[in-house]
């Protein structure tokens, strides 16, 4: 049967737009576009807790309230600034009776205390005031008074009686500074408190420890590494479920005869660490194993990551 050229012209043209209203059919059917499209909105907040910043990002409004009563409770419970927290009461008392949760982060310090060859020592305390860190009345003590202090140094003279949760110090004088573990705990505390409020996606930056939730709408949370000579951006990290904590000497440290002086302490010799190195960031599944690893690391020095990577295998460390 022979189509005028008219006849044929108009069956191409209705053919194609068949076949272009079936392929936009089935293409719409097998994606639907979801309507509203869901806006891709992230909230921010912050608050001043623990001496610094906590910011909290999510797409869940809530987020943040949780995550700051769960800090704000854990910073009541440890801080050596609160003379009414359980820790300023031990360190008063020398024996007490604490809550699971003191209980449980001072066996975990004693725990890595023993993994990090004494690196990570909470005993420390009457050291870092010595210095002048606690309340930044910084001062060189002089070899006399650090050897003095020095014999209160040691996690294993603290006595944990596992049946009742107290704790005891073996010597009078002695005092314990959680400034290296707590934050990490409490972020891993505040992650906890969001998976059970249905909260699958947050980034929290605790005054420069990072933990990672989920992901950020399908792509990992972006972290930007900033060197010790602030601002310059020296890498970027992309983390899903972990925490990235960082220990250094260019924060919290002075300077006395050309000599930087920083608050991260040998537990060995009693003085700052001087070992080299200006800063470790650690990335764990845990905030807690990366808050101490971070400052072990810091102790140990170049040796750090040699020393501790059969321990910790799934652990990466960056030492610069
Ligand atoms: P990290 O390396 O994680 O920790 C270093 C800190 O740990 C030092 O500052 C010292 O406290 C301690 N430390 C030093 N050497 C060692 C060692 N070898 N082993 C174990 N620990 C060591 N700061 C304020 O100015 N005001 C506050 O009110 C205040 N409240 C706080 C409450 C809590 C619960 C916590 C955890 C910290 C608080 N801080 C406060 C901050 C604290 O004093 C430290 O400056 C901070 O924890 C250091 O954290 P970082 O991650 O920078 O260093
Ligand atoms: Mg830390």
């Amino acid at each position: 049967m022979a189509f005028s050229a008219k006849t044929r012209k108009f069956l191409v043209a209705f053919l194609i737009t068949a076949w272009s209203i079936a392929l936009i059919y089935s293409a719409l059917h097998s994606h639907p576009p979801k309507f509203p499209l869901k806006a891709k909105r992230l909230y921010h907040d912050n608050r001043l807790l623990m001496g610094t910043f906590w910011e909290v990002t999510s797409p869940n409004k809530q987020a943040s309230g949780i995550v700051f009563s769960e800090a704000s409770s854990i910073e009541q419970l440890l801080s050596k600034y609160i003379p009414a927290s359980e820790i300023s009461r031990l360190n008063r008392l020398g024996k007490l009776k604490v809550s699971a949760d003191t209980f449980y982060i001072i066996k975990k310090s004693l725990e890595y205390y023993r993994q990090t060859q004494g690196a990570f020592d909470i005993t420390v305390a009457p050291l870092v005031d010595l210095w002048g860190f606690t309340n930044q009345n910084f001062q060189e003590p002089g070899a006399d008074k650090i050897r003095a202090v020095l014999n209160l140094v040691g996690s294993d003279k603290i006595i944990l009686h596992e049946k009742d949760n107290v704790v005891e110090f073996k010597l009078p004088g002695m005092k314990i500074d959680l400034g290296a573990i707590a934050k990490g705990f409490a972020l891993d505390c505040a992650v906890k408190k969001l998976k059970e409020n249905n909260v699958h996606s947050c980034l929290i930056n605790a005054g420069g420890q990072i933990y990672a939730l989920g992901d950020n709408f399908g792509q990992s949370w972006k972290i930007a590494i900033q060197g010790a000579r602030k601002p310059e951006i020296t890498g970027i990290l992309k983390l899903k479920n972990k925490s990235a904590s960082t220990s250094g000497n260019y924060e919290q440290f002075f300077l006395k005869a050309g000599t930087r002086y920083c608050h991260i302490i040998n537990p060995k010799t009693g003085y700052p660490v001087n070992s080299g190195i200006t800063s470790v960031t650690i990335i764990d599944d845990s905030g807690l194993t990366a808050d101490v690893l971070s400052t072990a690391v810091f102790v140990l020095g170049k040796d750090g990551e040699k020393i501790l990577k059969n321990k910790f295998p799934r652990t990466r460390f960056y030492i610069k």
